[in-house]
């Protein structure tokens, strides 16, 4: 699936190969019926890179955004998606963040869901999240005591790694193994590495 084209049904069912702050941002839009402007940027621009088209998008958008009309979807949001896939204004073709991108710049605000939730949340509020969004609860002390020092180390992208081989911890022994995928050990650092590196090991 990694670079062919998906639909705007599929998402939900895509979820368990996104990283922690995708999966965030999914609950929270599925909550909320809504996101913010860089909670749509990042996971709009994250969801255009695994492979949904502007017509996709704007369908998922659309039924995403239920409580909202027609006429209010069209005049607040539609523009804004068409931007982001380089459709209006000046026409650039905006690339999906990068975790530095996300760890850095736009720090979220009371009321937002994006950011980065190794970095943005409280250490019990990342922990509830890891439960919630991954099952990863109290029965994983060593992954969840792990992720806490390296958060306290500042270390962000090396927490969210070390869940990314607690949740695939069998296909990577199994490729291992198998004597491949050596590359597969780098550390990712873009949630759409993170994706597709998901993607790949299950499929
Ligand atoms: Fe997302 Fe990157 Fe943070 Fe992981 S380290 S949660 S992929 S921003």
């Amino acid at each position: 699936l990694s670079g062919e084209a998906i639909t705007a049904g599929q998402i939900d069912g895509l979820k368990t190969h996104f990283p922690l702050c995708m999966r965030n941002l999914h609950s929270s839009l599925r909550r909320d019926k809504h996101l913010r402007h860089f909670g749509r940027l990042q996971y709009g621009l994250f969801l255009k890179g695994i492979g949904l088209s502007i017509d996709e998008a704007l369908v998922f958008w659309r039924q995403a955004f239920s409580k909202f009309t027609d006429e209010q979807f069209n005049k607040e949001y539609r523009y804004n998606i068409r931007h982001s896939y380089g459709l209006q204004g000046a026409g650039r073709n905006y690339s999906p963040y990068s975790c530095q991108q996300i760890l850095m710049d736009h720090p979220p605000g009371t009321g937002d869901a994006h950011g980065c939730p190794f970095r943005h949340f409280s250490v019990d509020n990342l922990m509830l999240a890891m439960e919630s969004q991954m099952g990863i609860g109290n029965e994983e002390k060593s992954v969840q005591s792990g992720v806490k020092q390296d958060v306290a180390a500042r270390k962000y992208h090396l927490a969210c790694n070390r869940v990314f081989e607690h949740l695939h911890e069998r296909e990577l022994k199994r490729e291992k193994d198998g004597g491949g995928g050596s590359s597969m050990r780098e550390t990712i650092v873009h949630p759409n590495e993170w994706f597709d590196r998901s993607w790949n090991l299950k499929n």
